[in-house]
């Protein structure tokens, strides 16, 4: 392990910032003026760096191109109301990254680099958190194969990088969803546990279809039978019932342990609801919703937080749902808004000082 003096710091002449209004900015599209990036060669991580973000140099050959070993992860920045920042729970994407490392068959990310670096990182461009309410600086992690053959065998060079991206309020109108019967996410034995870049991939001919039926996303459910319910699009699921919150468990393998997922699961807790995880059938949302005890849907993740759904289409069945009357959905939106701002007290150690 080299030691974090020895990485390699260069600075911009000229901050991009100067040119930007943080307000009003499209997610994804612009990023800070540096970013972190390290080397797996001959079995270690080296050539630990932060420099002006710029273009990669790579080979037509490069392995992550054609076989896909690339992962991700997805974090945020605030800004605390007393000017400070903050990253939510980045240990936790820290650990989930080294999770969908294993399942790729890549390298582990030491805890050095991708926490370290991740708060260097920031520190050097914490002007580009913005001040605003709702807005944060997203982070992005993540790792590829760079091995230039095309030999189908795990690469023996990797790359893990940091870029961040500066992103106003994600506000999402409450959505319809469209429950996909035909296409499938994740299997036991797959990946759908890993934030793997070929999941998102998979799942764009999905969504597009559901979009042209005019629906904003898809509610995936299980490979065998299309019956028992996974994720919404890349968020995770949760659904209030007669006097219980539900969410699908995650022991199949087949869902994504969303950092916002686990944080609601906590935070409905301390508002004193019962949280349950376990298999949700979609026969049983449709029937208790005939019943009147099906109250409220909606995704969690770390782009949107928390999304209210208006809409379930399921075969010929329509479920509907009152964004305005959406209580537990919104008490929630709003308190983990309110923690991230340190406007709640940060009761779960929640907020990682920059
Ligand atoms: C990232 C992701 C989520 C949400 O995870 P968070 O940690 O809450 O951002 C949910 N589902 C999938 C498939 C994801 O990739």
């Amino acid at each position: 392990m080299i030691a974090t003096s020895d990485w390699k710091i260069t600075r911009i002449e000229r901050s991009k910032l100067q040119d930007i209004n943080l307000e009003h900015l499209p997610f994804g599209k612009y990023f800070s003026d540096h970013m972190l990036e390290a080397d797996f060669i001959d079995g270690a991580w080296k050539n630990v760096e932060i420099k002006p973000y710029q273009p990669l140099l790579m080979e037509p050959s490069m392995a992550a191109l054609h076989y896909g070993q690339a992962i991700f992860e997805g974090v945020k920045a605030y800004r605390l109301q007393n000017g400070k920042a903050v990253i939510f729970r980045p240990k936790d994407n820290f650990h989930r990254f080294n999770v969908s490392a294993a399942r790729m068959q890549m390298p582990a990310v030491p805890e050095a680099i991708f926490m370290e670096g991740m708060r260097q990182l920031i520190a050097i461009d914490q002007s580009w958190i913005p001040s605003l309410h709702d807005h944060s600086l997203y982070i992005r992690p993540f790792m590829f194969s760079s091995d230039h053959v095309i030999g189908v065998r795990p690469s023996d060079t990797y790359k893990f990088m940091i870029i961040l991206s500066p992103t106003g309020p994600y506000y999402v109108a409450p959505m319809r969803i469209y429950v996909e019967e035909k296409y499938t996410r994740a299997a036991p034995g797959g990946v759908g546990y890993a934030k793997a870049a070929g999941n998102y991939g998979a799942a764009m001919l999905a969504t597009a279809e559901a979009r042209k039926k005019g629906y904003d996303q898809v509610l995936w459910t299980d490979a065998f039978e299309h019956r028992f319910v996974q994720e919404i699009g890349t968020m995770n699921v949760f659904f209030v019932m007669g006097d219980k919150v539900l969410t699908p468990d995650l022991s199949s393998g087949t869902i994504l342990a969303g950092v916002t997922r686990d944080s609601a699961i906590t935070m409905l807790q301390d508002a004193g609801h019962e949280v349950v995880e376990r298999p949700v059938s979609i026969d049983e949302l449709a029937d208790a919703y005939d019943r009147g005890q099906l109250k409220e849907v909606f995704g969690t993740g770390t782009a949107a937080t928390i999304s209210l759904i208006r809409e379930l289409k399921f075969k010929e069945k329509v479920m509907q749902f009152d964004p305005e009357n959406a209580p537990v959905s919104s008490q929630l939106k709003q308190d983990l808004a309110a923690v991230k701002e340190g406007l709640l007290p940060d009761s779960h150690g929640w907020l990682f000082h920059v």
